[in-house]
């Protein structure tokens, strides 16, 4: 690679949807090559180690739909994939491929910049061991660094003092950590410490978990699946999948259709009994279709779930702290847990309630709340991410008249259809915000994303042309469009890092698109079959070099 000889594209990331979007542009035909921050391939699936990760969507269908003969082999063990699973998965898919050789891995991406007079983008990358810089242009830029992948780390004065080990759920080290006989601290109670804390509790001398607003959490109900399970899925998988692409989640279930407004108590009671024994998110989506719409039906599921709390935790103060009183169930993402409410009735395990008792300070030997100092070997930051704008902002965007991203989005993203943004042509965004990825099961708002983006640039090569922007137009009718559709809803009600709201300072709107997979996928297949409305496509982009050497296309002849 070099600077005379710029790439068609560039992919940054090695994830799901990275290897998908390298393989998809490579086999159309198109130069490409990716760039992955880690040493290998997995995305979130190489970073997130900790103790008990796990996917929250089934084995069954996390994984490519494009690979029909992996399809039936893989073997089908767990409900739920645990972290080293999927990231063998991803492994076999980038050797089977044979992707690993379109990538430079360990390379961070630290800026992207837009030449508006040769078309092409400049992307800066440092090497994370050896901070050699490099760099490469490109005439395409496709985002693939995933929603959930910057770290939020809260600055709790004296931080830097603490003498024992500090660790983060999403950049958890690649050696195993030895919690034995340790004093652990784990601070955030989202998703990863809700998986993270049954599993640390049973290693470690004791566990103190720190929590600022307590979650709804169900069960996940894991365990091994039945070989005539397995059996009918691998008959049916081409429809299972189609039914994913076609639902409002990703997941191949119907949803509820029934109101808890018009069941009556005894009903109510039936339904979220049999889908707190089901398992994962049976309870949200298959009991009422409007438990996240109506705050009636909302407070029903709520209680069921406050009854639980009740009936599993045995100290009475502890099962009060632990109850959400703060939000709508449904509105922040629904934890699946293994024995979460169950580790708090451990010996071992004390819970913090931080709105009673806020840290104060991190010191050398542990934090210190107003109620007094807990010491510590080790603490566990669970504290989540600065969701979907953060990994892209990281990125050092700037498009044209060299306008920042950061800048661009002050008041909040604007995107069409989460996919690009107008003032930065020719880049696009999988599973951006505006886009209905972290709302659903990950791979099937990919693959759509993907595909819709490896059209676009196919159709853009047959019509000769090669500048393509979302307007501004149609980026400002989106994003009112994701408002609108969130407001419907209960989600705004939530501060949530769905809302921004995690994140000191960050605007606060709804970041993904509610109105569902199936929907979001017509709409874009609409937009692609009216001849990309709502994006201009211009071009041949010509840089004439004076001696009149260069292709319609503006690359070197
Ligand atoms: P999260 O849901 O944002 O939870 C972060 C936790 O840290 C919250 O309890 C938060 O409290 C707390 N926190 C943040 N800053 C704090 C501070 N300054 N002081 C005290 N507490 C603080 O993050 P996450 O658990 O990593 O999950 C993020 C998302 O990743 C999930 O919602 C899910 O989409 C995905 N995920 C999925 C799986 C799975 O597939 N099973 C597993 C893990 C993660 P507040 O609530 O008060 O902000």
């Amino acid at each position: 690679m070099s600077e005379a000889e710029p790439l068609d594209a560039v992919v940054i990331g090695a994830g799901f949807a990275g290897l998908y979007m390298v393989y998809r542009l490579r086999e159309q035909g198109f130069s490409v090559h990716g760039f992955e921050r880690a040493d290998g391939v997995g995305g979130t699936w190489y970073w997130n180690r900790y103790p008990g990760a796990r996917c929250d969507s089934e084995i069954m269908y996390y994984s490519f739909s494009f690979l029909p003969d992996l399809e039936q082999e893989w073997p089908l063990t767990e409900r739920y994939p645990a972290q080293p699973e999927i990231l063998r998965y991803l492994e076999t898919v980038a050797s089977l491929l044979d992707l690993r050789k379109e990538f430079t891995f360990g390379a961070e991406v630290t800026a992207i910049e837009y030449d508006e007079a040769a078309g092409l983008w400049t992307l800066r990358t440092v090497d994370r061991k050896t901070g050699a810089g490099g760099t490469a242009t490109a005439r395409y830029v496709v985002t693939a660094v995933g929603c959930l992948s910057t770290a939020n780390r809260p600055r709790f004065p004296g931080a830097g003092a603490f003498a024992g080990a500090s660790l983060h759920t999403g950049d958890w080290p690649r050696e195993p950590v030895d919690f034995t006989g340790k004093r652990v601290a784990v601070i955030g109670t989202g998703s990863s410490g809700i998986q993270a804390i049954p599993v640390i509790a049973a290693q470690a001398a004791h566990l103190t978990v720190f929590q600022r607003t307590a979650q709804f959490s169900v069960p996940a109900e894991n365990g091994p699946l039945n070989e005539d399970m397995v059996a009918l899925w691998r008959a049916n998988y081409p429809e299972w999948r189609r039914r994913a692409r076609h639902s409002p989640t990703g997941f191949p279930y119907v949803p509820s259709i029934n109101l808890a407004a018009d069941a009556s108590e005894a009903e109510r009671n039936r339904t979220y009994e049999a889908a707190w024994g089901t398992g994962g998110f049976t309870f949200l989506f298959g009991s009422f279709a409007d438990i996240v719409v109506d705050e009636a039906a909302n407070k029903t599921a709520a209680d069921f779930v406050r009854g639980k709390i009740d009936e599993i935790v045995c100290d009475p103060d502890t099962a009060e702290m632990l109850k959400p009183r703060d939000f709508p169930i449904g509105t922040k993402r629904l934890p699946l847990d293994t024995h979460y409410y169950e580790t708090f009735n451990r010996p071992n395990v004390t819970l913090v309630d931080l709105k009673r008792t806020p840290i104060e300070e991190i010191t050398a030997t542990g934090i210190r709340t107003s109620a007094g100092q807990h010491d510590l070997d080790m603490i566990v930051y669970a504290t989540g991410y600065d969701a979907l704008t953060g990994p892209l902002e990281a990125l050092g965007i700037r498009g044209r008249g060299g306008l920042p991203l950061k800048d661009a989005w002050r008041e909040g993203p604007r995107t069409y259809l989460g996919l690009a943004m107008p003032g930065f042509p020719n880049l696009f965004t999988i599973t951006g915000p505006g886009s209905p990825s972290v709302l659903s099961n990950m791979p099937v708002s990919i693959e759509q994303h993907v595909e819709w983006i490896g059209d676009c640039l196919s159709v853009a090569r047959e019509r000769g042309t090669d500048v393509i922007e979302a307007t501004e137009a149609a980026a400002s009718a989106w994003t009112d469009h994701v408002q609108e559709v969130a407001s419907v809803t209960l989600h705004p009600k939530a501060a949530s890092w769905y809302m921004g709201a995690n994140i000191p300072g960050k605007p606060r709107l709804f970041l993904p698109y509610i109105g569902g997979v199936g929907l979001y996928r017509d709409h874009c297949a609409a937009v692609a079959a009216s001849g990309y409305e709502g994006f201009t496509m211009s071009g041949p982009h010509r840089e004439d070099d004076g001696d009149g050497n260069r292709s319609a296309d503006g690359r070197a002849a």
